[in-house]
């Protein structure tokens, strides 16, 4: 039955692949009185070579249905059969090797027992394999593109050789390709990158990109727009991955912001950039609670009462317990415990001036102690409702000269800035973007980017 069903796939491969040369010429041949198909014209690679295919009747010039019928009903081509499948959620490499219609004891063994090959158990629904097998289910070769924990794209090959098999894992080289993308906000980030298509690591990357600027948890309103250019990775014409947001464009509560991915000529760390030149990177993240899909439904800023600021002095944030806590800047940890009606806090000093405390905390992050140097980012603790709290959130409070302040209130500075001959390189390729942003949104009116 399997046999079956792959001859139709290499029928069909045939027939495509040999539609361009119109005729094919049948041939007479061998002591075994066999009868033998050759083409008229070259150009019949990659797939078997129909001039092994044995076929039954003898004819000078045959038509092309005549000779797809035949191949659906022959008996095993010598030439391997190629098949591709997807992994699916739950896949044993039984279940997979047995969709490829691999039916090889020694290959799966070997898949098992070599360090190289176990990368074939380990890999991600959604991810394609190809195998190439003979007609009777021998692995001949199993080839897969995954992406490794550091990022990197590998290859990974399993092909039979004259002791058995043999892994390897090399880097694959990707083509790269860039998309364009637009979006409506109606009721959620995720829902409008959805609809639009955009990759969640791309979702993901304009979060982080304007996270200075917008809280995604409580800033959206219904109407917000955005407009991303990002990247494409691919191999041999099949789609690996997305790659990083090249520009991005984000309208929020009448307000547009732009971010241009700029890397400065001779430096190898990039950033993103507004028009003007300014890194959108700032000292301190307007939200302390990292948004995700997860949360994105959920989290929302609990205003304190009109008044009541005083007495307050925070903001809190309700979000799901467990909800992972960053550190709103740089910094090193100055507190880390329990501490009265704050449960488990954290408080960070950041330079002289400037301080952050996070309270009400389930838990801290493996390795935040006093003394701990954090980043802008990181992981520092996870939502709870430990101390004097109702309910699950984050109390967040904003410190100057240790005064408490509304953050929303204090002009916080960028961290850097382009000028002279970056600036100039920067503008040219921030101008192209913006004409790219006028093309997605045909009518809208233009941010000047000088
Ligand atoms: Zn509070």
């Amino acid at each position: 039955m399997r046999i079956q069903d792959k001859l139709l796939q290499v029928g069909s491969a045939i027939r495509s692949t040999i539609f361009s040369s119109r005729k094919v010429r049948v041939v007479s041949a061998s002591a075994l009185g066999l009868t033998f198909i050759a083409f008229g014209a070259a150009g019949v690679a990659p797939l078997p070579d129909a001039a092994d295919l044995p076929v039954t009747r003898k004819v000078e010039e045959l038509a092309l249905p005549d000779l797809a019928t035949q191949i659906a009903t022959l008996g095993k081509p010598a030439q391997p059969f190629v098949s591709e499948e997807r992994v699916r959620p739950g896949d044993s490499l039984a279940d997979l090797l047995d969709r490829l219609g691999v039916d090889d004891a020694q290959a799966t063994a070997f898949i098992k027992s070599d360090a190289t090959a176990r990368g074939l158990l380990h890999l991600r629904p959604g991810r394609r394999i190809q195998a190439s097998l003979t007609a009777d289910g021998k692995l001949l070769s199993a080839t897969t593109i995954f992406t490794d924990g550091k990022d990197q794209t590998k290859k990974l090959v399993v092909s039979r050789n004259n002791k058995g098999f043999a892994a390897q894992q090399v880097d694959a080289v990707l083509e790269r390709r860039t998309e364009m993308r637009s979006g409506e906000i109606h009721s959620s980030l995720f829902a409008a990158t959805d609809a639009a298509q955009v990759p969640d690591a791309v979702a993901s990357q304009i979060v982080e990109m304007f996270s200075a600027d917008i809280d995604f948890a409580s800033d959206l309103r219904r109407g917000d727009r955005f407009n991303v250019v990002y990247e494409t990775l691919w191999q041999d014409g099949e789609y690996v991955r997305s790659g990083r947001v090249l520009a991005a464009e984000f309208r929020n509560a009448g307000k547009t912001r732009q971010a241009v991915w700029f890397v400065k000529p001779g430096g190898d760390q990039g950033g993103y950039f507004d028009p003007q030149g300014k890194s959108l990177k700032k000292a301190f993240l307007k939200s302390p609670l990292q948004f995700s899909r997860v949360t994105s439904g959920f989290s929302l800023r609990i205003h304190p009462i009109s008044g009541q600021w005083k007495q307050h002095k925070g903001i809190d944030f309700a979000a799901p317990i467990g909800t992972p806590i960053r550190a709103a800047g740089d910094g090193v940890v100055e507190f880390a415990g329990t501490q009265g009606g704050y449960g488990n806090v954290i408080l960070i000093q950041h330079g002289s001036v400037y301080s952050t405390a996070y309270a009400h905390m389930s838990r801290m992050a493996a390795g935040i102690h006093r003394g701990t140097r954090v980043s802008q980012g990181e992981v520092i603790g996870y939502v709870g409702t430990t101390g004097w709290s109702t309910g699950p959130h984050l109390h967040y409070e904003f410190r100057v000269n240790n005064d408490a302040r509304d953050p929303n209130s204090i002009a916080v500075p960028h961290t850097q800035a382009l000028a002279g001959i970056e600036l100039q390189n920067f503008r040219g390729l921030a101008n192209d973007m913006n004409h790219r942003f006028a093309l997605l949104t045909p009518g809208q009116l233009q941010v000047a980017s000088r």
